[in-house]
C-alpha cells in the first residue's frame, strides 16, 4: 500500500491542472488515470482556450502533460476500480496497487448520454458514432446525422461539415444552444443542414445505419437516407464511485462542491465535468481553473491538519 497525502483521481484537463499546482505546492501525490487528456483527447479544434487561438484537443492535452512532466510530475496510467473510506482516510484501488490518502480531488468527468432509440446499440461501431473526431475520417463524402444542438453537437458538425458530403444537424429545440460563433460558422457551410424541431425515433440499418427515421411535430414523420449518426446530445457524470462513499450529489449525479471544491466529506475534494461547479458551464478552462482551485484549498486542509 502506498501512502500518500493526496490522491488526483482523473487525467483530464482538471486532473493535470491539479497536479501541476500540487506539483508547486510540494504536496505529495499520486495522479491516477487511464486515458491521459480525458475528454480533450476528443475534442476536435479547441478554439476557446486562453493562450491557444486554435490548437488540436490531442495536442493541447499534451502540453498540459509536458507541463505535468516538466514540473517533475507524472501521469501513473492505473484504472481506479474501487473507493473507500477508512477512517479520516480514503482507499484507492487500482487494477496495480492500492493507495490510502488523506485527501482526494475526484476528477473522472462524464460519459456519452445514449439517445435510446432502437437501432442505437445495434448499430454502434457500425454507423452510430458517439465521436466525430475519432471516427469522423471513416465518412469522407457520405451523409451523415449529427444529433444534438449544443457544444458537443455544434464541434461535431464542424468537424464532419469538412469531411462528409452532407451533414444534417438534427435538434429536437425550436434553437440551437451552441456558441454564436459556431452557429455563424456552422450556417455559413453549405454542406449542413439544421433541422430543427425534430426527434429521432429510430435508427435502422442491417449490417450498417442505412436511414434514420424522424418525427417533428408540424410535419410528422419521415426519413433520412444516412450512413451514420452521431450522438452528441450531452453527458452523464461518472460520480458512482464517489456516491459509494456518500458524496452528496444533485439529482442528475453531479457531484456537488462549495466555492473551494470541497464537498460534503471532509478531505474530498471535485472538480471538472463531474461537478456542480463554474454554473455548470463545462469548458476546459472552467475544468483546469476547478483543478487548482481544489488543490489550493486541499493545501490549507493538510496545513490545518499538520
Ligand atoms: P448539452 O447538455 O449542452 O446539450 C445536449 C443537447 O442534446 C441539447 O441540445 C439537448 O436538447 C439535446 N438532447 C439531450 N437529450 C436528448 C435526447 N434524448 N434526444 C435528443 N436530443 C437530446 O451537452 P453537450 O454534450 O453539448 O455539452 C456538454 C458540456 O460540455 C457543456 O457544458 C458544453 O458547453 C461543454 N462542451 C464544450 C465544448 C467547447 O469546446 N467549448 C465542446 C463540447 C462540449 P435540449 O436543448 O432540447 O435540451
Amino acid at each position: 500500500m502506498i501512502e500518500k497525502d493526496l490522491v488526483i483521481l482523473g487525467t483530464g484537463g482538471a486532473g493535470m491542472a491539479a497536479s501541476i499546482y500540487a506539483l508547486r505546492y510540494r504536496i505529495d501525490h499520486v495522479l491516477l488515470g487511464d486515458l491521459p487528456g480525458g475528454t480533450l483527447t476528443t475534442a476536435n479544434m479547441v478554439e476557446n482556450y486562453p493562450g491557444y487561438k486554435s490548437i488540436l484537443g490531442p495536442e493541447l492535452a499534451m502540453k498540459f502533460q509536458e507541463h505535468v512532466e516538466y514540473l517533475g510530475g507524472k501521469i501513473t496510467l492505473e484504472r481506479v476500480s474501487s473507493l473507500q473510506k477508512e477512517g479520516d482516510y480514503f482507499l484507492i484501488t487500482t487494477d496495480k496497487e492500492t493507495y490510502k490518502a488523506k485527501t482526494v480531488i475526484y476528477t473522472l468527468g462524464s460519459h456519452h448520454r445514449h439517445l435510446g432509440v432502437k437501432g442505437e446499440k445495434e448499430l454502434e461501431g457500425r454507423g452510430v458514432s458517439y465521436c466525430a473526431t475519432c471516427d469522423g475520417a471513416f465518412f469522407r463524402n457520405k451523409t451523415v446525422a449529427v444529433i444534438g444542438g449544443g457544444d458537443s453537437a455544434a464541434t461535431g458538425v464542424l468537424v464532419l461539415g469538412n469531411i462528409a458530403a452532407k451533414t444534417y444537424m438534427i435538434h429536437r429545440g425550436p434553437e440551437l444552444r451552441t456558441e454564436p460563433i459556431w452557429i455563424e460558422q456552422i450556417k455559413a457551410n453549405s454542406n449542413v443542414e439544421i433541422v430543427l424541431n425534430t426527434n429521432v425515433t429510430e435508427i435502422v440499418g442491417s449490417t450498417k445505419v442505412e436511414k434514420i427515421l424522424l418525427d417533428n411535430p408540424l410535419h410528422g414523420s419521415f426519413e433520412l437516407a444516412v450512413d451514420g449518426v452521431f450522438v452528441e446530445i450531452g453527458l452523464n457524470p461518472n460520480s458512482e464511485m464517489a456516491q459509494q462513499i456518500g458524496v452528496a450529489t444533485d439529482k442528475t449525479g453531479y457531484i456537488i462542491v462549495k466555492e473551494d471544491m470541497s464537498t460534503n466529506i471532509p478531505g474530498f475534494y471535485a472538480a471538472g465535468d463531474v461537478t456542480t461547479g463554474s454554473s455548470y458551464f463545462r469548458q476546459l478552462v472552467t475544468a483546469a481553473s476547478e483543478g487548482v482551485i481544489a488543490t489550493y484549498n486541499v493545501y490549507k486542509y493538510l496545513k490545518g491538519k499538520k
